[in-house]
């Protein structure tokens, strides 16, 4: 669970940006450290509200990078994908799967992560 907490902390919700750049630049060395093998790739442009032609929510939108990041990194830990819903590892067939998770394991997945 180290790396959640790291994630964590290195998501800052306040406007303090030096932290908000220091997650962004970890998700993106994150998101480079994936691209072998694995079919989940996330596309963080459709993450925005803007994509579907509605007003940006800079909030929503990096909640949303935050589950998926969180979600690819599960897979890199060998988790495959959840039935909660609530589940970080819930499979998101659309935007609004990924609205309703939370971005963090479920009980069975913490389980598994140990
Ligand atoms: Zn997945
Ligand atoms: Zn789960």
């Amino acid at each position: 669970m180290k790396f959640l907490t790291k994630l964590n902390n290195l998501y800052s919700p306040g406007p303090s940006w030096p932290g908000r750049l220091t997650w962004r630049k970890k998700y993106f060395v994150f998101g480079e450290a994936y691209t072998d093998g694995q079919a989940c790739v996330i596309s963080v442009f459709r993450l925005r509200e803007g994509f579907y032609g509605l007003p940006e929510d800079q909030k929503l939108f990096e909640h949303r990078v935050l589950k998926e990041a969180v979600h690819e990194l599960g897979h890199t830990f060998g988790l495959s994908h959840c039935p909660d819903p609530k589940c970080v590892m819930h499979f998101s067939n659309s935007l609004r799967d990924t609205d309703i998770k939370s971005h963090d394991f479920c009980e069975r997945c913490k389980r598994l992560l140990k």
